[in-house]
């Protein structure tokens, strides 16, 4: 795909959709050459309240539809993306970078959330407590309101559908703002929605300046909830903004994940999943595995194989079919790996393998080890969010618990021991909303996907996922 198929940009308010006549546009890029490949409009003041309105009339209109009506738009919805999904992956390859096999499985990824979801709409639970005869005492779950969901650019695709698919579920209407770097992926996906019978009002898609788009959408008394995925810090500044009016939130915000590797791995099998999810999507992943902490005894081939296999990632435009790892998406992330790498070695860590960007236009990086960095590098206490891995020792189990457990985020983390004792505790000691054992697999549509501490509340997926679009109400009748 080039820039002369890339789909027409614009706003989708009330079932419509608005294009740049009468908008300011930003530049969207291609990161594997820099080159701009469309121009995105621009919400303004008026589309921003036309958008509160819709979503005003469409909570109305979509809360009295049937669950089952809800669900087979939902279905239908992820019918039509798995049909184009080539088509979307291009686009998400194009405007984001990474690996069209890897854009293929996201959408593959983004269809199967629907598909969960039209399930859970059907299977609203609620109760009925014990009360004497002729009385009657009631809980049931309501739909929340109109949501205000923000979204990143790492994942085109599975972030936007991650925001409207509990969202549209649970009888929500929804204002998403996905990355302006990334919009044409979230408008495809709109696209679908709209074809798969979705009324007009009840999603709206818009772009615009960030901090303008959230302060006008969480200062309306409209918003019932707010979404977020992103940064940290972005995450606390929303935050605060949707104090004013006590709204529900989830958060899913970043992560710096821990790999435990204890020396009784399967080190063959744990290296090449290691290293492969380690370079996943350039690294810009919030359960990206980033500080290895790996048992003395078998550090140094662990290192060596480690960088041995990262070297051997072929770095190119994601649209080549022998690409390994694409371009960072934006011109912030190799500037921002480069600085920690730089820290890094002059607090002492040894560079194993890349180290620097790849010579020549776009945003590519090499993919980069470090061992022996020590916990006062700057990459070991911020999120990486590249291709950077930071390699370091540990003798004791309670040491890499200590290790894993002396940040503020707690997202994910990784083990690697054929202990099923060790595994038992780790388990239970990690402080993470998700820890995998000898897999790297973290996210299921049925499973609960959220941190702990500063890495958020409030999960995705799963039945959790699901409940968070919902207020819990006791109706007591005698
Ligand atoms: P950023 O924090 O500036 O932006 C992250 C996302 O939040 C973007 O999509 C942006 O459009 C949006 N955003 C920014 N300010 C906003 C505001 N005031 N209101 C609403 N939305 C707003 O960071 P970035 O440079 O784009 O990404 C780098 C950092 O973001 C990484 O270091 C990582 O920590 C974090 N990140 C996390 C995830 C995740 O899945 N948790 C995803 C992408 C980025």
């Amino acid at each position: 795909m080039t820039g002369g198929n890339f789909p027409d940009l614009g706003l989708y308010v009330g079932g419509e959709w608005r294009g740049p006549a009468g908008r300011d546009t930003q530049d969207v890029i291609n990161p594997a050459t820099g080159a701009t490949i469309a121009a995105l409009p621009l919400a303004g003041p008026a589309d921003l309240d036309d958008a509160l309105e819709a979503a005003r009339r469409g909570f109305a209109a979509w809360r009295a539809t049937a669950p089952e009506e809800r669900a087979a738009v939902l279905n239908r919805t992820a019918a039509l993306i798995r049909e184009r999904a080539d088509r979307i992956a291009g686009i998400a390859t194009l405007e984001q970078g990474k690996p069209l096999a890897e854009a293929r499985g996201e959408v593959m990824g983004a269809a199967a959330i629907l598909e969960f979801h039209a399930g859970e709409a059907v299977r609203q639970r609620g109760r009925v407590l014990p009360r004497p005869p002729g009385t009657r005492s009631i809980v049931v779950h309501q739909p929340v309101g109109p949501v205000a969901a923000f979204c990143a650019w790492n994942f085109p695709v599975i972030n936007p559908v991650r925001k409207l698919s509990p969202a549209l579920a649970a009888g929500c209407s929804v204002i998403l703002k996905p990355s302006e770097e990334t919009p044409a992926s979230a408008i495809a996906v709109m696209r679908c929605f709209a074809e798969a019978g979705l009324p007009g009002d009840v999603a709206q898609l818009v772009f615009g300046v960030p901090d303008t788009v959230s302060r006008t959408l969480l200062a309306s008394p409209v918003t019932r909830k707010l979404s977020f995925t992103g940064s940290v810090p972005v995450g606390k500044h929303l935050m605060r903004l949707a104090a004013d009016t006590v709204m529900r939130m989830t958060m899913e915000l970043g992560g710096h994940a821990p790999v435990l590797v204890f020396d009784d791995c399967d080190l063959d099998r744990t290296l090449d999943i290691l290293v492969a999810h380690k370079f996943r999507n350039a690294g810009q992943v919030c359960v990206s595995p980033t500080r290895f902490y790996v048992q003395d005894g078998i550090y140094d081939r662990f290192a060596s194989g480690f960088a041995e296999r990262a070297r051997r990632i072929n770095v190119g435009d994601g649209h080549a079919p022998d690409t390994g790892m694409g371009p960072t998406a934006n011109d912030r992330r190799p500037a921002a790996i480069e600085a920690m790498i730089e820290d890094a070695r002059s607090a002492g860590a040894t560079l194993l393998a890349g180290g620097g960007r790849v010579d020549g236009a776009g945003f590519f990086f090499h993919p980069t080890v470090l061992g022996d960095v020590p916990v006062e590098a700057d990459a070991m206490n911020r999120e990486p969010f590249g291709p950077l891995a930071l390699l370091r020792r540990f003798s004791t189990l309670e040491d890499a618990i200590e290790q894993a457990n002396r940040l503020p985020y707690g997202l994910a983390a990784y083990c690697f021991t054929e202990n099923g004792r060790r595994q038992v505790l780790l388990g239970e000691a990690i402080e993470a909303g998700m820890v995998a054992i000898n897999t790297v697999r973290t996210s299921w549509p049925d499973a609960p996907f959220g941190g702990i501490k500063e890495s958020g509340f409030g999960s995705e997926d799963g039945p959790e996922g699901f409940e968070a679009h919902m207020i819990t109400k006791a109706i007591h009748a005698v």
